[in-house]
């Protein structure tokens, strides 16, 4: 028989790879890594389109940014990042505007200019219809931020295919601050650092696991294997949590997103990376066109082709890939009895975007992970501290 490695990670994403990499370069522990994809990487991985030599990001487009300096050194350890600055546009009816909701737009939208002051007071004046503090759904609290008219066209038809649910019936904070800029900077993120990275997301998530104590067996389902390493080695699980106790307090929603991908024989389909459609008759929320992620690679794209993604989402049924919590009150509801029992599993602790029910960055996963490394793990195998598990955050 093989020899039981020190800990298991189930889930070989960057919460995941961020673990063994830890583990195994700072305190010398053998990591075994248990996936059942057939590659690494978890929804940040990405392949070159074999045609055209595109890269596509497998599982929508993922876009790198973060405020927070040790997760970007942290990255840099493993690739470099382009200088990729994330711009975003929006076409409603016939028309395209540059996003996020800015003068440019304004000025487009109620045609004609509009000074930041001017620009303030139009839409202090359209937002007064509701009180931000009082306001009961996401409609009321985007009218009461932005106004009737911008909510209408840029909100309301694109929220409600992304949740496909009535803006009235959404909570309030799914949009907790939407931002309007007074000024022409259409940059999509507000963080220090942005870009891609270099030689592509495979790579530098390859180079995590790149380390002779980690090994990652892919095409293995956890479950599986469970038998072996339950109760006598700790495991870090980054899977689903209510996967994980069998739904036994029943599943937690998600939202999926079915992504069309296609080949086009045209050079440059629509100029830029990302363009939404905030139009509620066109059934897809956005077009994605990778080749604009990485222009520094022009001369390596195969000629008058282009690979774009359609993006249409859904609830997801069972089978699904889970993208995003839906978080409705009987999630939280459930969500607090798996954090119970969570907490009172021996030697697993949960993690990641799917081990928390949360939607977490890139960045954040990162962040996350190296905080249960320097609070628990560390603790544990450097210093004999007991593995508190703690359970999830709720
Ligand atoms: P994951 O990447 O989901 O990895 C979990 C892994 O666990 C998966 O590979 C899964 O196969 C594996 N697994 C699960 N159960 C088992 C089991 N029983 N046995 C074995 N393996 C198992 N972040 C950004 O910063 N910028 C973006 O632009 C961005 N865009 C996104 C777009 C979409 C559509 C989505 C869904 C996410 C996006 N993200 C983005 C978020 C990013 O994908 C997450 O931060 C990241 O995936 C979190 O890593 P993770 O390790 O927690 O989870
Ligand atoms: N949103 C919108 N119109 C847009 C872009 C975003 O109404 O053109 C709203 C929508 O409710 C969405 C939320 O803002 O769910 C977050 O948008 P983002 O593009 O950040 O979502 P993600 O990329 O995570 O799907």
């Amino acid at each position: 028989t093989t020899p039981l490695p020190d800990l298991v990670i189930v889930g070989a994403g960057l919460f995941g790879l961020t673990i063994a990499e830890r583990c195994a370069e700072e305190l010398g522990l053998r990591v075994l890594i248990l996936e059942r994809r057939h590659h690494l990487g978890g929804n940040a991985y990405s392949e070159r389109d074999p045609e055209t030599n595109v890269e596509v990001h497998k599982y929508g487009a993922h876009l790198f940014h973060t405020s927070n300096e040790r997760v970007w050194e942290y990255a840099n350890r493993f690739t470099s990042f382009t200088d990729y600055r994330h711009k975003v546009f929006g076409k409603y009816q016939g028309q395209v505007y540059s996003l996020p909701l800015n003068l440019a737009l304004i000025n487009q939208f109620f045609g004609k200019s509009h000074t930041p002051d001017e620009a303030r007071a139009l839409i202090a004046e359209q937002a007064s219809e509701f009180d931000t503090a009082s306001a009961s759904n996401l409609e009321e609290k985007a009218i009461s931020l932005i106004g009737r008219p911008l909510y209408e066209a840029f909100i309301k038809g694109y929220t409600g295919k992304q949740w496909q649910t009535d803006p009235t019936e959404l909570s309030a904070d799914i949009i907790t601050r939407l931002p309007v800029r007074y000024t022409f900077q259409n940059g999509w993120f507000s963080d220090t650092y942005e870009g891609l990275p270099t030689e592509g997301y495979t790579a530098w998530l390859s180079k995590m696991a790149d380390h002779p104590n980690i090994e990652v067996r892919l095409e293995t389902d956890f479950f599986a294997v469970a038998d072996d390493y339950k109760g006598k080695v700790p495991i870090v699980y980054t899977g689903p949590v209510d996967e994980y106790f069998g739904n036994s307090e029943g599943r937690l929603s998600w939202r999926t997103v079915d992504l069309e991908e296609s080949v086009v024989d045209t050079d440059d389909f629509q100029g830029t990376g990302v363009v939404n459609y905030n139009d509620g008759d066109v059934p897809y929320t956005r077009i994605i066109e990778f080749k604009h992620f990485h222009p520094e690679r022009e001369k390596t794209h195969l000629p008058g082709k282009s690979v774009i993604v359609h993006e249409y989402s859904r609830f997801a049924e069972e089978g699904d890939e889970p993208y995003y919590p839906v978080n409705t009150a009987d999630d939280r509801a459930k969500l607090l009895k798996y954090r119970d029992l969570a907490a009172a599993e021996p030697m697993v602790l949960f993690g990641g975007r799917l081990g928390t029910y949360k939607y977490l960055d890139m960045h954040m996963a990162i962040g996350s992970a190296l905080s249960m490394y320097d609070n628990k793990l560390k603790p544990h195998f450097a210093e004999g501290a007991e593995l508190k598990s703690g359970g999830i955050d709720a």
